[in-house]
This record gives C-alpha cells, structure tokens and sequence, in this order.
C-alpha cells in the first residue's frame, strides 16, 4: 500500500466507498456494448467501418469506442475533466479503453495489420481552452494508450477556431460548426506522410469532430486514419 493511501484514500468516484477509483459494484454498471457508428452518417455500421456508399476522399476508415457513456461513466469521465482525480483516473480510464479495444476483432485486424506506419494523434482544445484547464482529456488518454500499444504519439493537430460547444446541436449543424477546424502543426508533415493514425478523443457522439480532425490528418498525407474515443453517447 503506497502511504499516501492512507491519507487520501482511494475513493469511488461514482459511490464513494473507500478502495478504489471505480469499485466492484459501479465497476458493473459499465457496459462495453457500444453501438457502433458510420463517422459519415452517424448511423448504425458493423464494427465502426464507415459505409462504402458514405466515404469520400478523406474520410475516416472507421471508428471504435469503449464503453457506452451511461451515468457511471459520464460520472468517470467528468472527474477526469475536473480535477482532483487526474492523475490517478487516467490509469483506471485507459484500463477500460485498452481492455475493451483489444477484445474488439476489428480492432485487433487493424492493430496487427498496421505494422509500424501506425501513430497517435489526441484530438486537440483550442488553445484558450486548453490553457484554462491546463490539460487536453483526449492528449492524456492518448499518451497512455501510446504507452499500452507500443505506438508513438504525435500532437500533431491544432484547433484553429474556438468552436461552439456541440451540445444542442442536431448532427447537420455539428458538422457545419466544425467545418475547417483542424489543421496541422507547421513541420509535421513528414511524420504525418503515409502514416496510419489512430485518432484519439474521449467521447464519441455523430463523429463529427473525429471526421473533421481526421480530413485535417489525409490533407497532410496520412495514409488511413481510424477514430477511437473512449466512451460512445447514445
Ligand atoms: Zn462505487
Ligand atoms: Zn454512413
């Protein structure tokens, strides 16, 4: 046991209980049945492989997501957003994301089939926001993973505009409010050129924001770029 256990003990975020940062119980009320989405349409698609009929030239081979976004892990995913939990919650939330992932056979098909042209790239804020929270959610999980898969991590992208908040809008206006909001980083293009990327963000809802961050990587020269987010809202 580390001593500081003994003077912040470890909490449930969901219930509380003293042990750890998701206890048995809530640990339950998790579901790794997410519905997989088409990053074009948002519709239904099987195993997350963007429709043949939706894909343009530099569309998204397809998404993957972790667990459904239901009010344990909302509740998870908002104290990793709001600190304290920080630092301690990024282990147990790239748990879920690796655990999950690697028990999905499309995953497993494009993981292993990728070789080494494979990279991480986290999702970017706008730099405003981001210096107001001090951390970006999506770099973090993204560095882990990094870590879990072996793969290198790359911040490659930069949020040019300060987009309004998607909340509210229906799957049309998501797409409108982001169009054109990512570009690369001056002088990545050689890391980024034939590159196969997973893309990293935490929550998954039409897919409009990993579709547009992944136009910005194929512009660039990125081979395939694949979406993965941790949770997948209904
Ligand atoms: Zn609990
Ligand atoms: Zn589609």
């Amino acid at each position: 046991m580390n001593i500081l256990d003994l003077f912040f003990p470890k909490r449930c975020v969901n219930c509380k209980k003293v042990g750890d940062y998701i206890c048995p119980d809530c640990f339950s009320r998790l579901s790794f049945d997410t519905e997989d989405i088409c990053p074009e349409c948002s519709r239904p698609a099987i195993s997350g492989i963007t429709h043949p009929k939706c894909k343009k030239k530099y569309s998204l081979e397809g998404t993957f997501t972790a667990v459904v976004f239901n009010k344990t892990a909302k509740k998870l995913l908002y104290q990793f957003k709001y600190r304290p939990y920080l630092t301690d919650l990024k282990v147990t939330l790239t748990d879920l994301m690796h655990e999950s992932l690697i028990q999905n056979e499309e995953f497993e098909r494009v993981y292993s089939g990728q070789g080494n042209r494979l990279l991480i790239v986290p999702v970017p804020l706008y730099k405003a926001k981001q210096r107001m929270r001090g951390y970006n959610q999506a770099e973090i999980l993204g560095r882990e993973m990094a870590g879990k898969l072996g793969l290198p991590m790359t911040n490659a992208l930069l949020r040019m505009r300060d987009t309004r908040s998607q909340v509210g809008l229906d799957k049309t206006e998501r797409r409108e409010n982001l169009r054109e909001a990512f570009g690369l980083k001056d002088g990545l293009n050689e890391e980024i050129r034939d590159k196969s990327v997973f893309l990293i963000d935490d929550v998954l809802t039409t897919g409009a924001t990993l579709s547009e961050a992944g136009k910005a990587l194929r512009r660039a020269g990125a081979e395939k770029v694949w979406g993965i987010a941790l949770a997948k809202e209904k």
